[in-house]
């Protein structure tokens, strides 16, 4: 099935109780046993699952073509929550641009915790088997990264992975399985923070890993996802698969503009780069052009004249809201080296761009005049 049909039916079915077409939302924490003590649904108490988690979990599991999926109440938490299958002692390899909550987590929460980690370009594969020690058990990828939108060969640094039996987890947040699919590309673990594009209306907050297998590792994933009970609301597993219904079809508007966004301002003389890879320029193009079904809706420029003239042009637009996240209906700018804090390495005149369902030609006039 494609991956529309796929979006639209997966994790679907009629509500037999009532015959409603979409999902209602079972907000009860607990569920009924039969007389004889077993649970005829499958659900005991809600921390460890729920019809909307399930139906969630499924639809996404399906898109990503991976066996099993756990959703979680944040990205961070489904991160956090991979990390946590690991084991004190062990060894993680993550790019140096990655995702700075990313970043976050390994330093002050599993540092201390006894996991090491060792940041690196992952876009170089001679540096990443340089930066490997006999304990590294995952590679992390964030591809296209964030916010450089710098791509990484998921195939060639699962081969390396796998030589030395460790696993790789990608975080395909800013691709969506509409444009790429890490597991097909030998990946074992997918990482998405739901309230971006998933769910595509800025509106809930969730996370969810796919698994390859359903193996040991996935096993003690969702052994975790029970006793942690970082798990999502009901109604947000259900605004977020509500988006996964159009999924496909947003992404295809967020490609499609992004593409118009990225040739105006890369033509345009107040504007020093731009960032994305569906720009021939682009260092990561040709790689984004195999491993990508489109370049997406995310890029970043970077402004001549330096840091105050960046945060003029982001003081300056008018249809284009100044915020953090991204992959919503609406579009939003941000100055990232002021969110990342100050470990930041992001150059100061550097704006991302989310660029959203408006019409290209509205986004492209507004930036037109926040430019001057
Ligand atoms: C937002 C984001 C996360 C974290 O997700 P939260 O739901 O905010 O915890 C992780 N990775 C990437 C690439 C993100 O953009």
């Amino acid at each position: 099935m494609r991956i529309e049909t796929l979006a639209v039916h997966a994790g679907h079915a009629v509500d037999p109780a009532s015959g409603a077409v979409t999902p209602p939302i079972a907000l009860s924490t607990t569920f009924e046993r039969a007389p004889d003590g077993t649970y005829p649904h499958g659900y005991v108490y809600s921390r460890g699952g729920n019809p909307n988690r399930t139906a969630l979990e499924g639809c996404l599991g399906a898109l990503e073509g991976g066996a099993a999926a756990a959703a979680f109440a944040s990205g961070s938490a489904a991160t956090a929550a991979v990390l946590q299958c690991l084991a004190p002692g062990d060894h993680v390899l993550a790019p140096d641009d990655v995702y700075h909550g990313t970043a976050r987590l390994l330093r002050e929460a599993f540092g201390p915790w006894g996991l090491r980690a060792t940041f690196v370009d992952m876009t170089d594969t001679a540096a990443v088997e340089a930066a490997m020690r006999p304990e590294t058990r995952l590679f992390w990828v964030e591809t296209p990264g964030n916010p450089l939108l710098q791509v990484t060969d998921i195939a060639a640094l699962a081969r390396v992975a796998h030589a030395a039996s460790a696993l790789l987890c990608c975080d395909n947040t800013f691709a969506t399985p509409v444009l790429q699919r890490p597991l097909a590309w030998g990946a074992d673990l997918v990482v998405h923070a739901a309230a971006k594009y998933l769910g595509g209306h800025s509106d809930a907050v969730a996370g969810i890993v796919v698994a390859r297998e359903e193996g040991g590792f996935f096993q003690r994933l969702r052994r975790l996802q029970g006793m942690g009970g970082a798990v999502p609301a009901p109604f947000d597993c259900w605004l977020i698969l509500r988006g996964l219904r159009t999924l496909p079809y947003r992404m295809r508007a967020h490609t499609e503009h992004a593409g118009v966004v990225a040739a105006f301002l890369a033509r345009h003389p107040a504007v020093e780069r731009v960032l994305y890879p569906g720009l021939p320029g682009h260092p990561g193009h040709a790689l984004a052009a195999r491993q990508m079904a489109g370049g997406g809706g995310m890029l970043s420029f970077q402004v001549r004249g330096g840091a105050d003239a960046a945060r003029r042009v982001a003081a300056g637009v008018r249809l284009i809201t100044r915020a953090t996240s991204f992959g919503g209906t609406e579009s939003l700018i941000e100055h990232r080296r002021s969110i990342e804090g100050p470990e930041s390495t992001t150059p100061e005149n550097l704006l991302r761009l989310s660029v959203g369902l408006e019409h290209p030609d509205d986004l492209v006039a507004d930036l037109e005049q926040a430019l001057g």
